[in-house]
């Protein structure tokens, strides 16, 4: 098998070394003769595995204690939902910013559960920046706000959050949770599907204030779409995706042995330069879709001067063996998602191939 260098959105690279221990236990997990996936959710051994995954995310985002860690099923997208459901009582409103095609279907879900509003948009950029707050129109009804941290298919991401303080600020950081340090603290909840920098499909993260949990009135909501229901049974109320929470323990394991958060940060922003720097440099053959200010440091979106070259670079990556270069088909041209487990060499490979497919067209 030759090298794949894989760029793929999500779900997306994985940690060799989170991949390398799981093939070690796979077939005998801690002894017990089972594989992980055969163990029952109720049992000894797979509690441990529950707690410790969830002990270790705490620990890697400086997690305070009054916040409820869920591990959910039904992706991001049911987040959309979700959230509303708990956290939208009918005399107020949800707060949407929109910067992509993910903002959007989160606005649409929580439009068919109460009143929403569009705090702002930057839909006229064509996505390619992020709006600045300071003269949104807040109201004193605002049941949250919600932004989405990383917009992985534009290449957006918000470099600094809002500071909210009359209602909670609620983040999809789908794309972009564990790339860098950030201060939980600002926010009510953060929701991400796992696929992208956490582990691998089938498992969501939820990082909720317990307050807002409790506070949530919910009587009408189906058991299985409270957070209560999953707060009060710690994630186990029915059977939980025990080999993605497993998977995701591993792939933690790997980020606190590599130095954790701060680490990551720093090798994220190299990748991100290093593909930045070619585009910059490239005399305008590459165009970054992202307005510099709004850069994201996990997808890199790209295009080509025309789509006859765009086909033909996106070819030639394939024959050399890069995966998952193509845009998004809303936006066309290229994307790098270079998330958390796609190594430097990987980023390194990509510029030669960007400078070499430029010199030679
Ligand atoms: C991928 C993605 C989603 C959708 O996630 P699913 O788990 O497939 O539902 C939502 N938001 C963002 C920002 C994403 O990148």
């Amino acid at each position: 098998m030759s090298t794949v260098y894989n760029f793929n959105a999500g779900p997306a690279a994985l940690p060799k070394a989170a991949l390398e221990a799981a093939q070690k236990e796979l077939l005998n997990f801690n002894n017990t003769g089972m594989s992980v996936m055969e163990l029952s959710h109720r049992s000894k051994d797979y509690d441990a595995v529950h707690q410790q995954t969830k002990q270790l995310l705490k620990k890697l985002l400086s997690i305070p204690d009054t916040y409820d860690i869920l591990f959910l099923q039904g992706g991001a997208s049911l987040q959309f939902a979700m959230l509303p459901y708990n956290l939208l009582p009918q005399n107020k409103v949800g707060q949407y910013v929109l910067t992509g095609s993910w903002s959007e279907k989160a606005l649409k879900e929580a439009t068919l559960i109460g009143e929403t509003n569009v705090l702002a948009s930057t839909k006229d950029s064509n996505y390619s920046t992020i709006p600045d707050l300071k003269d949104a129109p807040f109201t004193d009804n605002d049941a949250y706000v919600h932004i989405t941290s990383n917009n992985t298919i534009y290449g957006t991401q918000w470099k600094q959050f809002p500071s909210i303080s009359h209602a909670p600020l609620v983040a999809d950081m789908s794309s972009d949770i564990l790339s860098k340090k950030i201060d939980v603290n600002q926010f009510g909840m953060i929701y991400a599907g796992a696929q992208k920098n956490l582990g691998p499909s089938g498992v969501t993260v939820v990082i909720v204030k317990k307050e807002l949990v409790q506070q949530a009135q919910v009587e009408h909501v189906p058991t299985m779409l409270r957070y209560g229901t999953f707060a009060d049974h710690d994630s186990l109320y029915n059977t939980p995706p025990t080999f993605g929470i497993y998977l995701l323990g591993k792939v933690l394991e790997w980020a606190e042995s590599i130095g954790g958060l701060e680490k990551l940060e720093q090798v994220n922003e190299e990748k991100a330069k290093i593909l930045y720097d070619t585009i910059d440099s490239s005399d305008g053959f590459y165009k970054g879709h992202a307005h510099p200010s709004s850069r994201s440091s996990m997808n890199v979106t790209f295009t080509l001067p025309n789509e006859e070259l765009s086909k033909s670079f996106l070819s030639l990556a394939k024959e050399r063996g890069f995966v998952g270069l193509n845009g998004h088909r809303s936006i066309g041209g290229c994307r790098a998602s270079i998330y958390n487990a796609v190594p430097i060499e990987a980023c390194m490979a990509l510029r030669d191939l960007m400078n070499e497919f430029k010199s030679n067209n």
